[in-house]
């Protein structure tokens, strides 16, 4: 029996008000991120019931620790977020699972750039449902873009009512408090509307339920029928914002590979592509300070990190300002600060992404190529080798502008890898807009291209836009574009076949348990085989590899 079905079953008993009391929740630090870690410490001792309060780190073996699991949808910086969850659940005592059919606790961190990423939650929570009827107690959560739309909040209260937390984007940090509100809400404790008004958490969205709530608050919990605090254990926790100025970070992570970790520099997007969603879920750009950057570098670089990707939606707008001297940083100059503290520091590897064709400056190009540890991969979205196109998709530059900065690029670093992304059949592409897409194909040489069919998407500006393709040219063109990109794709792999290169070995193939995957500095994947006793100590680290074979988008080779 785990600590929460005996707990569960005391809906009503003073043990837990030690956790979850008006008192404790009002000790709670004001300031970020103490605050969070502070409901980290109360949700800890809440798992342990052996435990006197929260600095009590005695565990009572005998009860097994509650599982979670944390389920990622979206990009980069998606899991990036999902890397901070999980984290926090370990914090707190949890063991990480990926049983989400049967974890005490599931989180779905949703992506909704295209609209059948809504589906798969659907999909998910679907198979939940009966889980949740014979296992009340457990917890089911959902929080990314997704949840940042407010008809597909609606969704989820209505069709799946047994969803108990929902949180957005930009609140990921409370996450901790957010599910101390539902330990307290289990308890009819219940938070007062300023809390609500606060933007913390939102439990009903009808008056009448608030005075009831109001009343049960009032008399402290032990009121009430067992049949409204039933109702009340069932309501959902709904806290989404519509932005947010504060960007917290420092607070636990569990780093999908303990070699590599993603920095994020800054949040949102000004660029409203057409076809994009991504703007009206993540809000405005928002910059990190330099300081506080580097410092999260260094201490990850302590840690044993060898690998850094700085993130954000377009790195290239970075404008983070510096607290020493008050100046605006770009991020050529970051990158080239990030350097110097690789150099320091023992980090061996910087990537960043995503970058915008329109923000790709001569700066940055120059940084890069006198670099000691920025690796020499590009990921530069093209979408469209149409100008007109472009145009309609409001990417601000046109062909020959992205053109030109992938000569510049190739220029500059000759044996730089630049990947890009390209939608097929956008509202209005005719054949000769698609033809000029193959043209820059050809002449930039992609070495991987990350190819999609245009997805309506409700809620951006190209949804109702007219001259929607006919489905058969797309596939047609779809076809045309992946045939010419493998050619080239496969050509451009042979360019380093034979040579011995660094490789940094990140885990056991998925394919062949007697092969071990790295990433050359340009991003591309190496399998080499390694017997089972030599894999661990090879993971993690950078080692010379020849590349003897080449097989489309990768390498097979042999240790040096
Ligand atoms: S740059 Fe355009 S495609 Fe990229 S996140 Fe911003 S709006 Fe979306």
């Amino acid at each position: 029996m785990n600590s929460f079905e005996n707990n569960s079953s005391r809906y009503i008993g003073n043990d837990l008000i030690r956790f979850l009391g008006n008192d404790v929740l009002s000790a709670a630090p004001e300031k970020e991120p103490e605050r969070q870690h502070y409901f980290i410490a109360q949700l800890k001792a809440l798992g342990n019931p052996g435990a006197s309060d929260a600095q009590d780190q005695s565990h009572d073996a005998d009860v097994k620790p509650l599982t979670a699991a944390v389920v990622t949808f979206g990009c980069q910086m998606n899991a990036r977020d999902s890397e901070k969850l999980t984290g926090i659940l370990e914090e707190a005592g949890y063991e990480m699972t990926d049983d989400e059919e049967n974890a005490d606790f599931v989180i779905f961190n949703t992506c909704t750039v295209r609209e059948n990423a809504n589906e798969h939650l659907y999909g998910r929570l679907g198979r939940l449902k009966n889980m949740k009827k014979s296992h009340p107690e457990r917890i089911i959560a959902v929080c990314g873009c997704m949840m940042q739309e407010s008809d597909e909040v609606a969704k989820l209260r209505q069709k799946y009512a047994y969803v108990d937390l929902i949180f957005g984007t930009h609140n990921l940090y409370k996450f901790p408090e957010l599910l101390f509100m539902l330990h307290r809400k289990r308890l009819g404790m219940v938070d007062s509307l300023e809390a609500v008004h606060a933007g913390n958490a939102v439990l009903t969205d009808s008056s009448a339920d608030h005075e009831r709530y109001e009343k049960l608050l009032r008399y402290g919990g032990n009121t009430g029928t067992q049949k409204d605090l039933e109702k009340l254990y069932r309501k959902p926790v709904v806290s989404v914002w519509q932005d947010s100025g504060d960007i917290v970070e420092d607070l636990p992570q569990q780093r999908k590979f303990p070699f590599k970790q993603g920095i994020n520099i800054m949040f949102g997007c000004n660029n409203f592509c057409s076809y994009c969603i991504v703007p009206y879920v993540r809000g405005r750009e928002k910059s990190r300070t330099p300081g506080e950057i580097l410092e999260e570098i260094r201490r990850a670089a302590g840690e044993g990190v060898k690998e850094i990707m700085l993130l954000g939606q377009n790195v290239n707008s970075y404008r983070g300002i510096s607290s020493e001297e008050s100046v605006f940083m770009s991020f050529p100059e970051l990158l080239q600060k990030v350097d110097d503290l690789a150099e320091e520091t023992g980090i061996e590897r910087i990537r960043f992404m995503t970058s915008h064709p329109k923000d790709l400056s001569d700066e940055l190009i120059e940084v890069m190529a006198k670099s000691k540890h920025v690796c020499h991969q590009f990921h530069l979205p093209l979408q469209s080798g149409s100008s007109r196109i472009l145009k309609r998709m409001n990417r601000h530059y046109d062909k020959e502008r992205f053109l030109d900065r992938a000569a510049h690029l190739r220029e500059a670093m000759p044996d730089i890898v630049i990947t890009t992304d390209i939608i097929v059949g956008f509202p209005g592409e005719s054949e000769e807009d698609f033809l000029e897409t193959l043209d820059v194909v050809e002449k930039v040489r992609f070495d991987a291209a990350f190819t999609f069919i245009y997805s309506k998407r409700e809620g951006t500006p190209a949804a109702s836009f007219d001259y929607q393709v006919d489905e058969a040219d797309v596939k047609d063109r779809f076809d045309r574009l992946l045939e010419l990109q493998n050619r080239i794709a496969a050509e451009s792999l042979e360019r380093f076949r034979g040579e011995t290169l660094p490789v940094l070995f990140e885990d056991v193939s998925e394919y062949d348990p007697m092969m071990i995957t790295g990433k050359l500095e340009n991003g591309t994947t190496v399998h080499v085989a390694a017997e089972p006793e030599d894999q661990q100590r090879l993971i993690g680290t950078v080692r010379q590899v020849r590349l003897e074979e080449s097989h489309g988008f990768y390498y097979t080779g042999s240790l040096v």
